[in-house]
């Protein structure tokens, strides 16, 4: 049994959906449960629905909701000819819509939009997307069955940012989800949805789809998890800088964890975390092109080669962050003493500054942290105890790997690579898993260039196999 997940944009229309339920019927002697996504961007309609009557704009609201709802009408329209189903999945759509009408009207009559109503009209492009999937595949001979959400994913009661409960929804599984796939039957579940003890419907915050497929892998026991996005999987760097970075094949949970942190926008690693810890290999593939290998996210925590003996290299992938700021907090008062380091970080503690990189000598402390507001207070704290100087115009330029600390030489390979570019910090240690320089702003794209030249791009390793 499979988890297969697809997002938003990969069922945003009635191309995509056809594509989709290719891939689907691809899967099929995998026994596969799909997680899909609302529509494109349903969801932020949605969203503007609520603003809307927050704002106490009832008619834009209704409008909004009706032009959603044609919308999806009309997808439908396209891609499942005349008959039985069609008029179903309109029926369907027609209700979920004449329900969010009635919640607008309450709404607008309270004028009160609470966090338990929006999730309950949040919930309706997720529960329409999975009807039309479901519905869609049944008109191509795939046996699909659109399975309600908050019947499977219990949470707590915080709406709109509600936490799954792995062993209450296990049990759900069981009972709803479990009988459908051992009838060889295709369960099409909304992601981002669950409901509370009471069965009143919760969201699991923007993005909460992903999070959906990871508990259900969790739950079923799935012998893998697949993300279907709209890109090649994890590339060794952003493409818009560098046109020739390619797929990483491999990569464990830590690295794509720390690249998340770094500044990659990649699936975010808490939401894949219960399949990593159920140990369910994770992979991301393009729909757009399903042939192509994609990444697989592992737990292994060994460097080195991986369950299917792939290689991993010493840098599985180049990341940055722009517009980063590096405080240098000077004093000679730090020569022999102890405690001014604490003196310091208290400081960012109290601003409720988040430190990313830190490096120390005898009477220097350099940091960098992104962009905040509380800079000038920080300066005027620090300057009471410490000399300090402010260079807001610095980027941040990250090798992540486990396999770093373990490959000889990379380092003077990564160094020479930088020549003539001014480095004025260097992080490495710690977790082991990357080496982050900072560089002027301006010298990011070069640098993220030429690291990726050297280390990925040279004749000899093509396939990376002795970075
Ligand atoms: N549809 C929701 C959102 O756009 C959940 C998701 O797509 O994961 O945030
Ligand atoms: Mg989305």
């Amino acid at each position: 049994m499979i988890i297969m997940k697809f997002g938003g944009s990969s069922v945003k229309d009635a191309a995509a959906l056809e594509r989709v339920a290719g891939i689907i019927r691809s899967r099929r002697d995998d026994a596969p449960v799909v997680v899909v996504s609302a529509i494109g961007d349903s969801t932020d309609r949605l969203t503007q629905i609520l603003d809307l009557l927050e704002r106490g704009r009832k008619a834009q609201a209704r409008a909004t909701a009706k032009s959603l709802s044609a919308n999806y009408d009309s997808i439908a329209r396209k891609i499942i000819p005349r008959g039985e189903i069609l008029s179903e999945l309109r029926g369907t759509i027609q209700s979920h819509f004449a329900r969010m009408d009635e919640l607008i009207e309450g709404m607008a009559c309270l004028g009160e939009v609470s966090p338990r109503s929006r999730d309950a009209v949040l919930s309706v492009g997720e529960i329409a997307s999975s009807s039309m999937l479901a519905a869609y595949c049944r008109s191509v001979d795939i046996p699909a069955e659109a399975i309600d959400p908050t019947k499977l994913i219990l949470t707590d009661a915080r709406y709109t940012e509600a936490t799954p409960d792995p062993a209450g929804t296990k049990s759900r599984c069981e009972q709803f989800l479990s009988p459908v796939v051992a009838r060889m039957a295709i369960p099409v579940v909304g992601g981002f949805v669950g409901a509370d003890e009471r069965g009143v419907t919760t969201t699991l915050g923007r993005g909460g789809s992903d999070l959906t497929a990871s508990i259900l892998a969790g739950a079923m026991n799935a012998s893998a998890l697949e993300y279907w996005k709209d890109v090649d999987g994890i590339l060794n760097a952003d493409p818009r800088i560098v046109p020739k970075a390619k797929p990483v094949p491999c990569i464990t949970f830590r690295e794509a964890a720390e690249l998340a942190t770094l500044g990659a926008k990649i699936l975010h690693p808490a939401s894949i975390q219960p399949a990593i810890l159920a140990n369910v290999p994770v992979r991301i593939l393009n729909s757009n092109e399903p042939l192509s290998g994609g990444t697989t996210i592992t737990s292994a925590a060994v460097p080195g080669r991986d369950s299917d003996d792939r290689f991993y290299p010493a840098v599985s992938s180049i990341t940055f962050k722009r517009a980063q700021t590096m405080i240098n907090i000077y004093s000679t008062r730090m020569l022999g003493t102890n405690g001014f380091l604490r003196r310091v970080f208290e400081v960012f503690d109290r601003l409720g500054i988040s430190v990313d990189h830190i490096a120390t000598s005898e009477v220097n402390v350099t940091v960098t942290v992104g962009r905040t507001d509380a800079l000038e207070a920080l300066r005027l704290e620090l300057g009471e105890i410490a000399t300090v100087s402010v260079d807001d115009n610095v980027g941040v330029v990250s090798l992540v790997g486990e396999k770093l600390p373990a490959t000889p030489g990379v380092a003077s390979r990564i160094f020479s690579a930088l020549t003539g570019i001014n480095v004025s910090l260097i992080t490495y240690g710690g977790s082991g898993v990357n080496l982050s320089v900072v560089v002027g702003n301006d010298n990011v794209d070069t640098a993220v260039r030429r690291l990726h030249k050297e280390l990925f791009e040279t004749s000899e390793d093509e396939d990376h196999d002795d970075v």
